[in-house]
């Protein structure tokens, strides 16, 4: 705050990128020498983050993968990590920004079981109000202990990468909530998709309702 206040608003705007300005707290773990939370300019390259200021992958062993921003957002792989992180870079990349966790993955690391571990998570947490959330997080914590336990069959890649496609915010009445939710969240189109769902759905209600009140006058 001090350097702010002596530095004035335009310095501290200018440290980032033009789009993203100023500082942003990011917080490296998983496989580091020197895991931490450090204030980086916005914009930082993510390579000489993980390198650099975390200390690079103890013991020389090498990248398998890269969660840029949280653990709900969508890996990155060694040859994608050489961004600059700032929303509209990571965002390019295929991946989110997040709350700038950023968690390192070696080569040791079972990507199985990595997947598991989260969505255990994400199914422990869900409040249960969004029905794709719900059973979404149920179904794919069950696929993925079999698959885990080595009963996978082929079919269950497809049925996951189903599974998760359904629950991006897709045919839940409850929109607003889901594009608050890190997990599920919705881009704009399945947004507009929702509330046009939400408006079809009231007004088939509403036509169901005033059929239902006709009937009963008309039997008075
Ligand atoms: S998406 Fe959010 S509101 Fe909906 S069930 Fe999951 S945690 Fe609850």
């Amino acid at each position: 705050m001090p350097h702010i206040i002596l530095g004035g608003a335009e310095w501290y705007a200018n440290l980032g990128t033009p789009k993203n300005g100023g500082t942003r707290m990011f917080c490296l773990s998983g496989h580091l020498n020197k895991p931490g939370v450090y204030e980086l300019p916005m914009g930082y390259n993510l390579k000489k983050m993980i390198y650099e200021v975390g200390g690079g992958i103890p013991n020389g062993r090498s990248l398998k993968a890269v969660v840029p921003g949280g653990s709900s957002t969508p890996i990155l792989l060694p040859e994608e990590i050489d961004i600059s992180m700032d929303f509209d870079s990571v965002a390019k990349a295929g991946s989110m920004l997040g709350s700038g966790g950023v968690v390192v993955l070696d080569d040791t690391t079972c990507i199985v079981k990595f997947a598991l571990r989260t969505i255990k998570f994400y199914q422990h947490e869900s409040c249960g109000w969004c029905i794709p959330c719900r059973e979404g997080t149920d179904w794919l914590k069950k696929t993925l202990t079999r698959f885990h336990a080595g009963a996978g069959v082929k079919k269950d890649i497809d049925n996951i990468y189903y599974l998760a496609e359904n629950m991006l915010g897709k045919h839940s009445v409850r929109w607003e909530t889901q594009r608050r939710c890190p997990p599920w969240r919705s881009s704009r189109s399945s947004e507009k998709n929702l509330r046009t769902i939400w408006k079809a759905s009231r007004a088939r209600l509403r036509r169901r309702q005033s059929r239902y009140w006709r009937r009963k006058i008309c039997n008075l």
